[in-house]
């Protein structure tokens, strides 16, 4: 059920966090595996570690926010890996600030991150799919990272929240767009998980109150992700488009 043998897949935001956990789930599952992001250093590290373990894998410059960037980084996956089947659109960022103090510069920074570079990116992967035969196969999978930011106030973090709430949609929205020409579509919606997005809040008192509010009072672990990440990426996963996963360890309730 989460085995990701012949894949190829395309993961932005792989430079640090879940990103870079994602490209090692998954080519530890079979799969050749596309590191995206624009700290180029860090992922020809990650992509050496993979192929020392037997993996294959590739880093690729990308801007989500930029479009040629998308399609240049898609170009350059492609010519080390061929066709990539399988898209995780997980790059993402966070400016912390109440609303009546955030600059709509960074509200709009976040925006054209987190959802028009959510949209490049599975676009173009979507593009490639359907002219590499994906409505034949059915075998196209494009994986959005929401949060649970989407569904649930997180509070002094509006335009992050907002911006989930539109990955959310766009995922079911681009689903039905592509159901008919076999790319499954789904959003994944993690808890707080301890990265570089978060980690100076978490080391800070308010930090360790919002914990201790968890109904289990802990931080998630990147591979409370991998069972979901690998369903959804896999052969398995036919019949499921459309669909948003809350993965939170209750911290929501
Ligand atoms: P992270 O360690 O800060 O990783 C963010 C990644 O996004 C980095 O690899 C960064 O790479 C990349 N990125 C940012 N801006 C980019 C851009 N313009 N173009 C290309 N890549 C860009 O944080 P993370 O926790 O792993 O976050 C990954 C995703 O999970 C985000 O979408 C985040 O919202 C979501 N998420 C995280 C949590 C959590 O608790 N950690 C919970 C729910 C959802 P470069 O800087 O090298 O470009």
């Amino acid at each position: 059920m989460t085995d990701l043998t012949g894949r190829t897949v395309l993961i932005t935001g792989a430079s640090s966090g879940l990103g870079r956990h994602f490209a090692e789930v998954c080519s530890a599952a079979g799969a050749a595996v596309a590191l995206a992001a624009r700290r180029t250093d860090r992922l020809q590290a990650a992509a050496e570690a993979i192929g020392r373990r037997g993996g294959r894998a590739c880093a690729v410059p990308l801007d989500v926010a930029d479009e040629a960037s998308t399609l240049a980084a898609y170009d350059a996956a492609e010519a080390a890996l061929g066709p990539i089947d399988t898209v995780i659109a997980n790059a993402g960022m966070n400016l912390e600030g109440l609303a009546t103090d955030l600059p709509v510069e960074d509200f709009r920074r976040i925006l054209d991150v987190n959802v028009t570079g959510v949209f490049l990116t599975a676009r173009e992967g979507a593009r490639r799919m359907i002219a590499h035969g994906a409505r034949e196969s059915g075998r196209g999978r494009v994986l959005l990272i929401a949060s649970i930011g989407a569904h649930t106030v997180l509070p002094g973090v509006a335009a992050y929240c907002a911006s989930k709430a539109a990955v959310a949609m766009l995922g079911k929205s681009l689903a039905r767009e592509w159901a008919n020409r076999g790319v499954n579509v789904n959003v994944l919606c993690p808890g707080y998980i301890e990265t570089d997005i978060n980690a100076d809040w978490f080391a800070s008192e308010g930090g360790q109150r919002q914990i201790a509010r968890f109904p289990r009072r802990r931080l998630m672990a990147d591979s409370d992700l991998d069972g979901l990440v690998l369903h959804l990426c896999s052969d398995a996963s036919r019949g499921i488009t459309g669909s948003v996963f809350t993965a939170d360890d209750g911290q929501s309730l």
